[in-house]
């Protein structure tokens, strides 16, 4: 069973206090699962969508859909009619588990109806049974469905409560969206696993995170920013065990202020819909700014040059980070060739994003292939090096580095640079100059663009090929 807390013979499912918290409103775990036991006898098999608002509804009718082994599909609460359309027809969903989205007229079986008692839920889903589909960001182009089974969401959660530490004395606070790996699965489904509690902020605001009551923060990368923004708020959460940072690489600037204002540096873990998280700093490791960490247990990495030689692991070379585990996907749904190109002939996962590694097994995101890794004059630069360069410049509050097709040098290094309206006219030529001392020639930025705000998802995701 993935969600082994709500089982009735696990220790922790008939503790009475609150479970699950969202805003006002609170579960214990057998609230939670008798909901849910009343919903999955009711549930049609084949797919059911979940409007994935953040509400208690919402968490129950997820867990109907694993307690009944209905594949359950997540769908983005602001989702327009095209994103929709998509994801319900491409899904073949046949039903709403609880509320509908307001644009959709697909049946919706409401949460807290009575079961027919047919129960759909004696027939416990096996392991290697489908449990959700999971639609990527879309950061690269149309979300991909990603089919997720029991087996690779338990294995995803049991990896990360050996690198974390993570047990039922802990409480889970965060304010992420319920659509997504890291708000969903990290954010609620590993808390019902492993009997954890966890706390869901409603808005990812800087003073509901100093509110809570909690052992571990969860935020993307421009939460932990408003956080340090907030020094009150940033204060409060020294009586934290782990502040974790994911979904985006996190700024050196934001993890230094971070680290100083709550007396513990934040960890970084990386992942995606396809693989859960496959590496993260470990709670008892070193925490360095820009480290994602090692491969959580389970997990081997290897990283590979475009020649298909594997790069030194030097802390340096960049590769193209591929991926193998028990915590990966089936593959894309309806789309069979995209899922064999992810694979190589022997067997690794294609994450798509390029990496360093260093001999003890460290690993630094660069980005993604496609949009990070910029070509340029027969070099090749990672786009956060130079980010992380211009950041350190204090008048610089956002960055984005983009390649530019350029006719002579392929691509052309340029900054997309968030600032104040002031002095705009001078600030490109000293940002040039300043992060002279820090990068070389061929990786300082040709061309700066002040921009009042960076192009970004629901995750604080940048779109960069908006950008490009
Ligand atoms: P799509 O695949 O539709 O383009 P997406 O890749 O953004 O969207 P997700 O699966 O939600 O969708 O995100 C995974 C990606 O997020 C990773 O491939 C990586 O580029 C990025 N990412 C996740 N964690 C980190 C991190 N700690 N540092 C840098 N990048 C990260
Ligand atoms: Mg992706």
């Amino acid at each position: 069973m993935l969600l082994t807390s709500l089982d009735p013979a696990h220790p922790s499912a008939t503790d009475l206090a609150a479970a699950i918290t969202v805003g006002p409103d609170s579960m214990s775990r057998a609230q939670l699962y008798e909901a849910a036991r009343a919903l999955a006898g009711s549930l049609p098999a084949g797919p059911a969508a979940v409007h994935a608002t953040p509400t208690p509804e919402t968490i129950v009718a997820v867990t109907a859909c694993l307690l009944a082994g209905v594949p359950v599909v997540p769908v983005p609460p602001d989702s327009g009619s095209a994103e929709l359309h998509h994801i319900l027809t491409d899904a073949e969903v046949t039903c709403w588990a609880g509320s509908p989205h307001p644009g959709s007229d697909l049946p919706a079986i409401p949460v807290g109806r009575r079961g027919r008692g047919e129960a759909t839920t004696s027939i416990a889903p096996a392991d290697d049974d489908l449990a959700m589909i999971m639609y990527t960001s879309g950061t690269t182009g149309a979300p991909k469905g990603v089919r997720l089974s029991h087996r690779a969401l338990a294995a995803g959660v049991d990896a990360l409560a050996d690198a974390w530490r993570w047990t039922p004395d802990d409480t889970v606070v965060h304010g992420l969206p319920l659509f997504h790996l890291h708000g969903l699965v990290l954010g609620v489904l590993a808390s019902l696993r492993i009997g954890s509690r966890v706390v869901h902020t409603g808005k990812p605001r800087p003073e509901r995170y100093a509110a809570a009551a909690g052992t571990m923060y969860f935020a993307v990368p421009t939460v932990w920013s408003r956080i340090a923004d907030d020094e009150s708020s940033a204060r409060a959460l020294r009586r934290a065990r782990l502040l974790v940072s994911g979904s985006a690489p996190l700024p050196t600037p934001v993890f230094e202020r971070i680290a100083g204002l709550t007396g513990g540096a934040p960890i970084e873990r990386y992942g995606m819909s396809e693989t859960m998280i496959t590496l993260s700093t470990r709670a008892d490791g070193p925490r360095l700014p820009g480290s994602v960490g090692q491969a959580v247990r389970g997990v081997e990495t290897r990283l590979v040059a475009e020649s298909g030689q594997l790069v030194p692991d030097d802390g340096a070379s960049i590769g193209r980070l591929q991926v193998r585990g028990p915590m990966l996907f089936d593959g894309y749904l309806n789309r069979p060739e995209e899922t064999s190109a992810a694979w190589t002939d022997d067997g690794w996962f294609i994450t798509g994003d390029v990496a360093t590694r260093d001999a003890a097994g460290f690993h630094r995101i660069v980005g993604r292939e496609s949009v990070d890794l910029i070509k340029s004059g027969g070099y090749r630069i990672g786009a956060g090096e130079v980010e992380t360069a211009l950041l350190a410049h204090p008048s610089v509050h956002e960055v984005a580095v983009v390649g530019r097709a350029d006719p002579d040098l392929g691509q052309r290094v340029v900054a997309y640079v968030v600032t104040e309206q002031q002095n705009r006219a001078r600030l490109a030529d000293t940002l040039i100059s300043f992060v002279a001392d820090t990068l070389s020639r061929h990786k300082r930025p040709r061309e700066v663009v002040f921009v009042d705000d960076l192009p970004r998802n629901a995750l604080g995701k940048v779109q960069k090929k908006q950008l490009q």
